[in-house]
């Protein structure tokens, strides 16, 4: 008996009709992906199940992009590493440093020299030999006398030059630092994914393992009972046990 022959609505090949597969019974997702693609279908023939499943994958795939689009940037960035099988960690001073141009490392000299004791000290020293100098060697003709209102304007000249100085410097430190934690996390992320990879591969070995165990245990069974079967009836010719399959994974 010859089974009737139909095409499919789609790539038009001759198949099985019983293989065919029913627009009504295809869901909503798929039919609107088909329509997609081809406006002019009309669902009123079946599909065959090479089309069915060319659809299908395109469904899951969908899925997958759209969980994709929802990854951050940062996130993005990782699943990328992780593909090309790259490395996550770098040395982000380094990386820091050679980008840097020459008004930032001034800046940042200035504001650590601004920053520390021996500026205080040397400062106050300056300061006090000023006001020394004012006030008792030069006594009779002082260039700033007191109230030293000259010392006054140097102070806050510098005072205003070193305050951008210091808040440059401060923002560059704190973009090294967003660096740095942004690394942190991808590291970080990383190697929750890797962990997590390696307890799939544990547990696939451990079922693995489970399964040929149980097939061990069934083979010493059957080996039991033959030596049962041919103690229990010395006479009779008991067959011998079928060979040994390993269990195929
Ligand atoms: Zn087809």
């Amino acid at each position: 008996m010859s089974k009737p022959k139909l095409s499919c609505s789609l790539c038009e090949s001759p198949v099985d009709g019983r293989s065919l597969r029913s627009p009504q019974k295809l869901e909503n997702r798929i039919i609107d992906l088909i329509r997609q693609d081809r406006p002019e279908w009309e669902a009123n023939r079946g599909i065959c199940p090479n089309c069915l499943e060319t659809y299908r994958a395109k469904k899951f795939v969908g899925y997958l992009e759209a969980e994709y689009q929802k990854l951050s940037e940062i996130e993005h960035a990782v699943v990328s590493k992780i593909t090309r099988r790259g490395r996550v960690s770098g040395v982000v001073h380094q990386e820091f440093e050679t980008t840097m141009t020459f008004g930032e490392r001034v800046a940042d000299k200035v504001a650590q020299f601004g920053g520390s004791w021996r500026f205080i000290g040397l400062f106050g020293g300056i300061l006090v030999a000023w006001m020394i100098v004012n006030a008792w060697a030069l006594a009779r003709h002082p260039f700033d006398p007191y109230p030293f209102i000259l010392l006054n304007l140097v102070l806050s000249t510098l005072a205003a030059l070193q305050a951008p100085v210091i808040m440059m410097s401060q923002n560059r430190q704190a973009h090294k630092d967003r660096m740095q934690a942004n690394q942190d996390y991808e590291i970080n992320l990383m190697a929750e994914i890797e962990i997590r990879d390696l307890h799939d591969k544990l547990d696939s070995l451990r079922f693995k393992q489970w399964h040929e165990l149980w097939h061990i245990q069934k083979r010493q069974i059957e080996l039991l009972e033959h030596l049962c079967e041919r103690t229990a009836n010395p006479e009779t010719k008991v067959p011998a046990p079928t060979p040994y399959v390993p269990p195929e994974l």
